[in-house]
């Protein structure tokens, strides 16, 4: 028996600046700026000494860069948007500006450098638990700043583990605990909240780590977190699978993702749809909601920032 999702939209768009189109703002600087820089050797011909020579080009090069930084910061040169508005990561009115079409890892606050997938999961959370900053978080694999950060400032049972194979499981490193989301040494019913961003995509055994993740939490509390979920309405697929020495065997094509601690980059394992509700319902038995956001005002727009509320029923 399939477990039906539930899908919450939240449209509350208010007006914005028309975005402008990056190869429009491009051509308008180049006209501008090729109209700023008149300096040629050609004043050589005036029979001047070598010294003026130079002394006028160098006083011309600066005039030239001069107007040029000026044009640079009036029309930059791959604007595209931009929105005043609140962040909920650092908790300040904002401005959200992204020099490229790709929203989701480009919509930045200027202040804090969230992008909006940070900006969703703390909205989310702050919904269903306002009280979070008085909870035991456990968030595997954290960036270092956007809602990470905000965890970690505000949040006294805040746990941030990164997993490094070569280690001892449990140690503390550099500042992180070592722990692998398939397998962690954490007792049962440790945390109120886990949190993961952007990492389900790179687990090669899922099954477990979101059996593990029920069995590490308290009743009541809740698995809340962002995952691509880019087949939507398709079937979820396995992408790699792990080789015995550990190296990723791609059933499609090649996948990497960046990883603040492996420049290698994780392997892309598994590509999930909507019916990631039914695959956590297979494993755990609990019940999941899926909640798209989409709110100017707080920076959060983009593709793929679902967020998945998992809750371990109250005893
Ligand atoms: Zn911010």
């Amino acid at each position: 028996m399939t477990n039906p999702y539930t899908l919450i939209l939240h449209d509350n768009e208010p007006g914005c600046s028309s975005p402008r189109s990056p190869s429009n703002a491009r051509n308008i600087f180049k006209k501008d700026v090729q109209k700023a820089a008149p300096f040629s050797f050609r004043c050589a011909t005036m029979r001047l000494k070598r010294a003026d020579v130079l002394a006028i080009a160098r006083q011309k090069t600066m005039i030239s860069l001069l107007k040029r930084k000026i044009l640079q910061r009036l029309l930059p040169r791959d604007f595209y948007f931009r929105k005043q508005g609140y962040c909920p990561c650092c908790q300040r009115p904002t401005d959200f500006i992204s020099y490229d079409p790709w929203l989701r890892d480009n919509f930045l606050c200027v202040k804090c450098k969230s992008i909006p997938r940070n900006r969703a999961l703390i909205t989310v959370l702050e919904k269903h638990y306002p009280n979070w900053r008085c909870l035991d978080i456990h968030e595997s694999s954290p960036s270092g700043g956007g809602a990470s950060a905000r965890f970690r400032s505000d949040c006294r049972g805040y746990v941030p583990t990164q997993f490094y194979p070569q280690h001892p499981a449990g140690k503390m490193i550099n500042g992180y605990r070592n722990e692998n989301l398939e397998a962690q040494t954490f007792d049962d019913e440790s945390f109120d909240i886990v949190i993961t961003q952007d990492v389900f995509e790179h687990i090669y055994d899922p099954e477990s780590a979101f059996r593990e993740i029920a069995r590490t939490l308290r009743p009541g509390g809740a698995h809340v977190f962002g995952v691509p979920l880019v087949n939507k309405f398709m079937p979820s697929e396995v992408w790699a699978v792990r080789e015995n020495d550990g190296s990723p065997r791609f059933l499609h094509e090649e996948e990497f993702h960046g990883n603040p601690v492996d420049s290698q980059g994780s392997p892309v394992t598994m590509h999930w749809g909507y019916d990631i509700v039914d695959y956590i319902k297979a494993c755990t038995g609990h019940d999941s909601q899926i909640e798209y956001t989409d709110n100017l005002e707080l920076g959060i727009r983009a593709e793929f920032i679902e967020v998945v509320v998992t809750r371990k029923p109250a005893v």
